[in-house]
């Protein structure tokens, strides 16, 4: 085996579980052809033929979800009862791009003085999909389902840790009945990702992940001149105004934060609550953390479970320990816990002033940064004050309120009562250092496809 081969390291108990040998410049050749050589037919294939397809791996997929999730809690340590309920939200995804893309990819009629002109849909050619290891599964979903229905073929660059997720959504899909070519799996580092960008076979590239990993691809699709969308990172804020329900806001507060180890591009990272409720929000945040257990993530019982790697879990520690040397104040948490895997203490972080490095920085782990402030045009101001773009939230007792302080947020996303959520038929992406462009709802099947102008006079 190669020192450069793509691990499995199981982040419960720090194992090696199995490796896999990057793929060298031939045997990628060989994948980019046959992408290439299969979307000349698969972008004539009739939709429900297609349709067909996507169902097929849902309902693979929904009859494996306990073997898929266990496999995702071995690679990258989550909560098995969340590693199942992603499996079922993917079914849901390719579900429904089975049953609306031919819908949404119909000619659009345009009015036009002059003749008849319309707009036909055509897949641009073979994609490349760069994904993160926080969904194994759900990520690659929402970049497949929409884009093999539209007609393209695609290559997968599936994050290093969890290659044995990544090489089984390839087989899900080949046991499904995917012509040759249409899916095929990676295993590459990151930089070579960028690299083939410049290959005039692939025609556009997508990515969800880090700002640098995100900008190095931006800047290759730039360079080819080729379209790209981006998914990055976050630090949403949870906003609490003055007439939330305290004790709903707190739950959705801190499981938020908690779900995924904390690793969530969306969770709740910044809570931001109204200087009135501040003490009595705090107080409960104080009496629900008690309540979290920190353990085997195969096990229902526990509800905190370890971080990705070794890396992530001295990452965080380590943005944790500089936020305090900056004046922050760590009032529950902290460090990492005392016993194998990359287990980290469920954190309470306060005190973060304009200027320390938290206060920009997206943590990914579970560390509950919270704000507090004068009033909601304070809260809005604290919201918009960092590069990121993603989701939020705003807990009111009054909608109108609520909604008018979720227009003035500067994000692609922010839900009211509730936590910047995931569903097949919403669109899900951000804005400024977030990323561009979106997965998921009707939006998420334009993304790669030529909105072809026909006119006839
Ligand atoms: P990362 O290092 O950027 O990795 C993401 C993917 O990019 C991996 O497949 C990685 O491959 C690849 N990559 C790394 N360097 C690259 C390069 N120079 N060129 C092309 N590809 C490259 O991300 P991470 O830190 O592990 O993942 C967490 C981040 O993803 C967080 O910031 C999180 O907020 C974000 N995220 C965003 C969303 C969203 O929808 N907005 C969703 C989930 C996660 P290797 O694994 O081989 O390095």
């Amino acid at each position: 085996i190669k020192e450069s081969s793509v691990k499995s390291v199981n982040p419960f108990n720090n194992e090696i579980v199995k490796q896999f040998d990057v793929m060298n410049d031939k045997e990628l050749e060989s994948k980019i052809s046959k992408a290439d050589a299969a979307f000349k037919t698969w972008k004539k294939t009739a939709f429900n033929v297609r349709a067909k397809l996507l169902h097929k791996v849902a309902s693979i997929m929904r009859d494996r979800k306990k073997e898929l999730g266990a496999l995702a809690t071995l690679e990258m340590g989550k909560l098995h009862r969340e590693a199942i309920q992603e499996v079922e939200l993917s079914a849901a995804i390719f579900d429904y791009y089975a049953d609306n893309g031919e819908k949404f990819l119909a000619d659009s009629p345009l009015e036009t003085p002059i003749g008849f002109a319309f707009l036909s849909y055509e897949p641009l050619g073979v994609l490349l999909s760069v994904q993160p290891w926080n969904f194994p599964f759900y990520q690659i979903t929402r970049s497949a389902a929409p884009n093999i229905m539209a007609g393209n073929t695609m290559l997968f660059k599936h994050a290093s840790n969890v290659p044995q997720c990544a090489q089984l959504m390839e087989d899900i899909f080949l046991e499904a009945g995917a012509p040759e070519g249409v899916y095929q799996n990676l295993f590459i580092p990151g930089e070579k990702a960028s690299e083939l960008v410049s290959d005039i076979r692939i025609k556009a590239v997508t990515l969800t992940g880090s700002e640098p990993a995100g900008a190095s691809i931006a800047a290759a699709a730039g360079k080819y001149i080729k379209k790209s969308t981006l998914e990055l990172g976050g630090s949403d804020a949870f906003i609490v105004l003055n007439d939330a329900n305290i004790d709903e806001a707190v739950d959705a507060a801190v499981n938020g934060r908690m779900w995924n180890a904390g690793q969530v591009c969306t969770s709740p990272k910044r809570i931001i609550v109204e200087e009135s409720i501040a003490d009595s929000f705090l107080e409960k945040v104080k009496v629900k953390f008690a309540s979290i257990k920190v353990g085997d993530p195969m096990s229902p019982e526990t509800t905190l479970a370890p971080l990705s790697s070794e890396k992530a879990v001295e990452g965080v520690i380590k943005q944790v320990q500089q936020a305090v040397k900056e004046g922050a104040t760590v009032l529950l948490g902290g460090k990492r816990i005392d016993r194998k895997g990359a287990f980290m203490e469920p954190t309470l972080l306060t005190n973060i002033e304009p200027g320390n490095s938290a206060y920009n920085e997206e943590i990914f782990g579970p560390v509950f940064m919270f704000y507090r402030v004068k009033d909601e045009n304070e809260a809005v101001a604290l919201a918009n004050a960092t590069n990121f773009g993603l989701g939020g939230s705003v807990f009111s007792g009054d909608e109108k309120r609520a909604v008018n302080v979720a227009r003035q947020i500067e994000t692609g996303m922010v839900y009211i009562n509730h936590l910047t959520g995931i569903t097949p038929e919403l669109p899900f992406g951000g804005t400024k250092g977030s990323g561009y462009g979106r997965e998921q709802s009707p939006a998420g099947i334009y993304e790669f496809v030529n909105a072809k102008l026909i006119r006839i006079t």
